[in-house]
């Protein structure tokens, strides 16, 4: 991703080599991701469809998650808006002063809707309506993803080498000078993004950079990921179920569904942790499991010296929000602006560790929700969870809510209004009381507004094609068994 965005944006200024190990390979579990990223394909001048057809690629209108307020309850955090505001005030609040009538509030989703019924089109707007049509993400192999962006970089002129990294060599200051690859080979650079994964090779192992640890609120700290054959329908969201020391995602693609179970390695074993994975899988598994151990937390800086950290090698917070492809992809956004085109770059390097420090954060929080806003009593845990400290940030957004149905985002944050609507009311987090100006709409005007946009929602979904029928027809792989 890195060098191919590079490429793209400042390719002839500069001289770009990548330098991987098909003997090491790569982690090759980041299967779902969110809408952000048709952006950075777009960056890329990517067509979807071939895109899609590459990596049996298939879209996502949200998650689901299963039991993860309470055993027997699911929720959707939907892409996209819910409802449409009014005079200034969210659709929220209205929706909230007439609940016991208003219906779900998922009824006012057009990605849950057309989720559920597994429907996928492309659809900017609802036709004749100024409501917004579907918001997608995709699902995709991120082996074949890697290779694809792998081509796409070389065309462009990135020079590839395909060896391993035996050290890096520094100047007197502390800076990297070169890199020594195995074969006695040193490659020299101004500059250097380390893209190796959790051994950080430049940032940790020769920097020193040091690592802020959060497993004090994100308690997982492994996963068994395992394959297993297609099932039908398609659907086109990711599924979380929660389970006794963790969760199991569920992310379909063309050819095959990617299922793993994230686990709390302090409060199970590796072999309980397997046995309730394959006891979850709805199809038969195509391989082992394979296990994959993880410190959930943040690099202290991303760039130090004369490097960048990219990836798993910047840290690591668990898929639970398909977030760590996105978290590339923004801080390769940072670093194109904040680009260290002379060797005078303090002030950006320290801009550059701050908004990084800050997306972490936000996107931490937000995971935190999910697991302390739980109601699974007497397990021990889901009692842990829900009785750890959290952070202030996120307590104060919890407070809000509670308060008045307050939910403020700034423009630049990751998860907006809708994102943090639908999972503090799927985790059962309630608000005391609602915006008193929704009241200046007289009732009979509220009802018959939440029932007309419920009404055009649900008829326009039912238009919609399955996604199955979508990917048969635009984008289907060869083999895929979609076609
Ligand atoms: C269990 C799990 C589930 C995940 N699910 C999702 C998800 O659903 N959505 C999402 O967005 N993200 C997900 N991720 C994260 C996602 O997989 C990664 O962010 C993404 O794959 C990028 O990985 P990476 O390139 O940083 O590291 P890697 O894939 O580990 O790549 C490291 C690279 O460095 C090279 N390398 C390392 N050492 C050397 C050396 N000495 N010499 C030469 N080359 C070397 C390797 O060859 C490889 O090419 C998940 C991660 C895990 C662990």
């Amino acid at each position: 991703m890195t060098a191919a965005a590079l490429a793209r944006v400042l390719g002839p200024r500069l001289s770009i080599t990548l330098i991987e190990s098909s003997e090491i390979g790569i982690v090759g579990v980041g299967e779902a991701t969110i809408p952000a990223i048709g952006q950075f394909n777009k960056l890329l001048k990517i067509d979807e469809d071939d895109f899609l057809r590459q990596t049996q690629g298939t879209f996502k209108l949200g998650i689901e998650f299963v039991d993860w307020y309470e055993k027997g309850h699911a929720y959707m955090h939907a892409f996209g808006p819910v409802g449409r505001d009014l005079a200034y005030i969210p659709f929220h609040h209205y929706w909230f002063k007439d609940q016991a009538t208003a219906g779900s509030l998922w009824d006012y989703s057009f990605n849950w809707l057309a989720a559920k019924q597994a429907r996928f089109t492309r659809l900017d707007r609802i036709p004749d309506t100024p409501l917004a049509g579907l918001t997608w993400a995709f699902h995709f192999d991120a082996s074949m993803y890697a290779a694809y962006l792998s081509r796409l970089a070389r065309k462009m002129g990135v020079r590839r080498i395909d060896a391993k990294i035996a050290g890096a060599l520094q100047t007197a200051e502390g800076d990297v000078r070169a890199l020594k690859l195995e074969d006695g080979r040193e490659l020299a650079a101004d500059f250097f993004i380390d893209c190796s994964g959790f051994r950080g090779l430049l940032i940790e192992q020769t920097l020193k950079t040091g690592y802020e640890d959060w497993s004090h609120w994100l308690f997982c700290d492994r996963a068994l990921a395992v394959p297993t054959a297609r099932t039908s329908p398609l659907l086109p969201y990711t599924r979380s179920t929660a389970l006794e020391t963790g969760w199991q995602w569920r992310i379909p693609l063309q050819h095959r569904t990617g299922n793993g179970h994230v686990y709390c390695s302090a409060q199970t074993s590796d072999e309980r942790a397997r046995e309730l994975l394959l006891a979850n899988l709805d199809a038969e598994p195509l391989a082992d499991p394979r296990m994959i151990k993880f410190t959930t937390g943040r690099r202290k800086q991303l760039w130090n010296r004369n490097v960048v950290c990219m990836g798993l090698a910047s840290g690591f917070i668990e898929p639970l929000e398909s977030t760590a492809i996105h978290l590339i992809q923004v801080t390769i956004q940072r670093l194109i602006l904040l680009f260290p085109h002379h060797r005078d770059y303090e002030a950006r390097r320290l801009q550059f560790n701050r908004s990084a420090a800050a997306e972490y954060e936000y996107i931490r929080d937000f995971i935190i929700l999910h697991y302390y806003a739980n109601t699974r009593v007497g397990e021990p845990f889901w009692d842990a969870c829900r009785n750890m400290s959290i952070p202030d940030s996120l307590a104060h957004k919890l407070e809000l809510f509670r308060e008045t149905a307050g939910i403020f985002c700034a423009s630049e944050d990751l998860f907006q209004l809708s994102s943090w609507l639908q999972v503090m009311w799927g985790q059962g987090v309630r608000p005391r009381a609602t915006h008193p100006f929704v009241e200046a709409i007289a009732p009979q005007d509220r009802a018959g507004y939440l029932r007309d946009l419920r009404k055009l929602f649900a008829q326009a979904a039912q238009t919609l094609p399955g996604q199955a029928e979508f990917i048969a027809q635009h984008c289907a792989a060869p083999q895929s068994g979609t076609s």
